[in-house]
């Protein structure tokens, strides 16, 4: 009987052990690593850790996400179009240095400390919430030997949906976003996600509320 109970014992333990596990590993990483939201209310989750991949010119982004940028560049060249990836992914570390820089900028042009913080966050994510730190958010601009940057931004505006890519900060929905438009940064989501969210004309925070 005594042994009985102990086994008993130890068989609850077990699984109050793996529930709690479970409980906080969805609390800190999404299931569904395509949506995650990070925006100036939402920073990325704890722990956070993308599997990355090199591109040749060595910006890093999610390993994930190259087969389909991989598709979407072929196909853009195949229309007479050449894109590059200007930036990917992002250190939490490198985020804080280009606020540091952009508040610098601004002490040098004249401004006190705290009017030149303020400013710089009008232009750089706080750090721990830019979408960059996930590797699954690129700025995308043109081989300029090539192609313009217009040539670009149009063409991933009318195509980028098909590989599972949304603009992710579109014209008039700064006040959704808390962005302005940026017609470089897209963002991955997978494709059905991304052809609702194109077709809808919306926002991944309005899709995801
Ligand atoms: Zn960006």
């Amino acid at each position: 009987m005594k042994r009985k109970n102990k086994v008993l014992i130890m068989i609850i333990l077990m699984l109050a052990g793996m529930v709690a596990l479970k409980f906080t590993q969805s609390e800190e990483v999404p299931d569904d690593w395509r949506l995650i939201l990070v925006n100036d209310k939402h920073s990325v989750p704890k722990n956070y850790e993308p599997d990355l991949t090199q591109l040749s010119n060595g910006i890093y982004i999610d390993s994930r996400i190259y087969p389909d940028l991989q598709q979407m560049f072929d196909d853009a060249r195949r229309d007479g179009i050449y894109p590059v990836v200007s930036e990917g992914y992002r250190t939490r570390e490198q985020q804080k240095k280009m606020m540091q820089d952009k508040t610098d900028s601004f002490i040098n042009e004249g401004y006190s400390a705290k009017e030149a913080e303020k400013l710089a966050e009008k232009w750089v994510a706080e750090a721990g919430k830019s979408e960059h730190e996930l590797g699954i958010a690129l700025d995308i601009n043109a081989d300029q030997s090539y192609s313009s940057d217009d040539d670009v931004y149009n063409w991933l505006a009318e195509n980028a949906f098909k590989y599972g890519f949304i603009l992710r900060y579109p014209q008039n929905k700064e006040n959704i976003t808390g962005i302005d438009y940026e017609p470089w940064h897209y963002r991955y989501v997978g494709k059905d996600t991304a052809l609702e969210i194109y077709t809808r004309k919306i926002t991944l925070e309005e899709y995801l509320s």
